[in-house]
């Protein structure tokens, strides 16, 4: 059994992304997994070199991992780790979930969160039958995104008897917020506030970040 800051740890939240930067919509999904499956923490976990995304418009590790800080700072069962932005090379969701195994042991659960696009993206990723029986995943609905897409894909992978991950369907109160759409709204000078914490906007504008 793990112990984090006195709380006994059965059932762990993994809430991976690029985080660049981190809105509400990543807020209130980890937040509705936490509830809905009883889990003890979850664990913002900001990818350091993201292998599945375009380099040019990611910011630093360290900004994206300070305005998660900051974001999550006032709830006492969310947490963020530097494991992914101080490993060197990509980062892959198996080594995370190795290193994390190791951390917390064999015996709790552990629950990957996603959004319901990057579901889709599980199937591809680095020794994903590895990782299906080291996890399960939450998928939380986002808006113009189809679960009816995975469920087609997976009947495609069952008739081919490829191993397919665990996967919890989760409603998220419908929130149409990407950092995508927040990196333009800072280059156009158009507002993100109530998209983002006051703090993470604060964050922003002091240092220049998304122009
Ligand atoms: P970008 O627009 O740069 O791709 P993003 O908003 O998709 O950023 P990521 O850091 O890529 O944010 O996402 C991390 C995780 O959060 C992914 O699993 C993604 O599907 C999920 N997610 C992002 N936005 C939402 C949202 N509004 N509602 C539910 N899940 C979300
Ligand atoms: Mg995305």
């Amino acid at each position: 059994m793990s112990v984090v800051k006195g709380k006994r740890i059965k059932r762990l939240g993994i809430m991976g992304g690029t985080f660049n930067p981190i809105h509400y919509g990543h807020l209130v999904t980890a937040e509705e997994s936490y509830y809905k499956f009883s889990l003890d923490i979850v664990i913002f976990m900001p990818a350091g070199h993201p292998p599945h995304k375009k380099d040019g418009e990611i910011i630093s590790a360290e900004d994206r991992y300070l305005m998660t800080v900051i974001a999550t700072a006032s709830n006492p069962h969310f947490f963020v780790s530097r494991l992914e932005i101080e490993r060197p090379g990509p980062s892959y969701a198996i080594d995370t979930l190795r290193e994390l195994h190791q951390i917390y042991g064999e015996e709790i659960e552990y629950f990957f969160i996603t959004g319901a696009d990057a579901i889709l993206e599980i199937l591809t990723w680095k020794d994903s039958e590895k990782i299906y029986e080291m996890c399960s995943f939450i998928a939380a609905t986002r808006p113009g995104y189809s679960l009816e897409k995975f469920k087609e894909l997976s009947l495609t992978s069952t008739q081919k008897k490829n191993k397919l991950p665990k996967v919890h369907f989760l409603e998220v109160p419908a929130l149409a917020i990407s950092s995508t759409d927040i990196r333009r709204r800072v280059k156009a000078g158009s507002p993100i506030r109530y998209l983002v914490p006051d703090e993470v906007a604060n964050y922003i504008y002091k240092n220049g970040l998304y122009r």
